[in-house]
């Protein structure tokens, strides 16, 4: 294997095809993919309307360019300004999630003309010069050489340290108290706060719903503007919402919003959605060579009806709640298991050490045993301690319930072995 390969398990996993919400690997082993890609098999692994859109668009023409028209560009574009709730929107499509931050940084920037921006601590928001500038974890972020100056505000995280153990309605309060203690400091103009609506990468940790909103209501007395970044959130994934942001929505929509991963279901889709006045503020931002390439977006295209035909919101709602209350079942008792918690199919499973700290060790071990249980999940949080569960939004109930099973036994192992 090569040294330069980051993988999760000890050994590597090839996969070398799926279909539905399983994965099979190289010597024909089959596994329930409860990671979805890494959120990026949104509807379903070889979903026959994606394959067909896909296959058709690249026997027509692989690649045009954005100094072209491409109806499925347009359309796309079309449906994606009309579902995200900005008034008066332009979608800008990119070819992953640091892309479209970079590109919402760069607007957001160029239109308040400063480069100050608010980040939410325990955030990741890509791998770019400038999104690792506005990520809110060390290890994830190795660079403080940023072009941008960062402020790094409450509200990420709430399970450990003293907002703990604040009622929802005393955190949202500390948390505005923290942000417009940290506005009365800045010199200058900011631009912006970028935030995930539930934490991703930072372990699938959601503020009380209304977070948000209160935030909207300081920046909007400074003229910030808000970027949502949907990239793990949207499409329905959180079940009670088809954007993260829209449990925040009491001051009304964000003024710019970025999504990837699932949309293209395994295709390289990204963009950035902004009002026409942020978005016309640079000349030139129609031109990106790969953004918006056909097949992408057809895929795009036949993804997304597909998601809205089948209501796989309202799907991710129902089983995402059945899946979580099994998950509870299955590791009710094993101290290894600190909480569960999350939002539709965006769960997320905090693992402990018996002394309370959090426990890489045992998010590890989760991974291998379940593996070999023929289950596919991922990790992340701040110390790699959480387990990370988001299959496919067409997830069934009896896949919920066979998966919650697999889990559960995996744990019951994970204890046996941290004690
Ligand atoms: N934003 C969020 C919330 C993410 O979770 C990620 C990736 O995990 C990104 C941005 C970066 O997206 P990409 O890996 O497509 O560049």
């Amino acid at each position: 294997m090569p040294e330069w390969l980051a993988l999760y398990y000890r050994e590597p996993l090839e996969l070398t095809h799926g279909e539905g919400r399983y994965v099979w690997d190289a010597e024909g082993r089959r596994y329930l993919d409860f990671f979805g890609g890494i959120l990026t098999t949104m509807t379903a692994h070889a979903l026959p309307e994606v394959t067909k859109a896909v296959a058709e668009q690249a026997g027509r023409i692989l690649h045009t360019s954005t100094l072209y028209l491409d109806r499925h560009m347009v359309e796309l574009a079309e449906r994606i300004a009309a579902l995200s709730g900005i008034p008066d929107a332009r979608v800008f499509f990119t070819t992953s999630g640091t892309e479209a931050n970079d590109a919402a940084l760069l607007l957001a920037t160029t239109f308040r003309r400063s480069n100050q921006v608010l980040a939410m601590r325990n955030s990741y928001h890509g791998r770019s010069f400038s999104a690792v500038g506005i990520t809110g974890n060390s290890s994830w972020s190795p660079t403080s050489l940023s072009p941008l100056q960062t402020l790094y505000v409450h509200g990420g995280v709430r399970t450990r340290g003293p907002y703990a153990q604040l009622s929802d309605a005393e955190f949202t309060a500390a948390c505005v108290a923290d942000l417009e203690d940290m506005l009365g400091q800045v010199h200058g103009t900011v631009a912006a706060l970028i935030a995930e609506p539930v934490q991703g990468v930072g372990g699938f940790t959601a503020p009380p719903d209304g977070l948000y909103a209160a935030f909207r209501d300081v920046l909007q007395q400074h003229g910030i503007l808000w970027i949502t970044d949907e990239v793990q959130t949207g499409w329905g994934r959180t079940g009670d919402h088809f954007w993260g942001w829209q449990a925040h929505a009491a001051s009304g929509p964000p003024d710019l919003l970025t999504f990837a991963k699932g949309i293209g279901n395994g295709m390289s889709v990204g963009g950035v959605v902004a009002r026409a006045e942020v978005m016309n503020c640079l000349d030139a931002n129609s031109i990106s060579t790969f953004g918006g390439s056909p097949v992408t977006m057809a895929a795009g295209l036949a993804n997304l009806t597909y998601l809205l035909e089948h209501d796989l919101q309202g799907n991710a709602r129902r089983v995402g709640g059945l899946l979580a209350e099994r998950l509870r079942a299955a590791t009710a008792g094993l101290a290894v298991v600190r909480e569960i918690r999350g939002r539709g199919l965006m769960i997320g499973v905090e693992l402990t050490e018996p002394d309370g700290t959090p426990s890489p060790r045992a998010a590890s071990l989760a991974l291998e045993h379940a593996r070999e249980a023929g289950l596919l999940i991922g990790k992340g949080g701040r110390e790699g301690h959480t387990l990370r569960i988001a299959p496919p939004l067409t997830l069934t109930v009896a896949e919920a319930e066979q998966g919650a099973e697999i889990l559960g036994g995996v744990l019951r192992r994970v204890q046996d072995t941290i004690g």
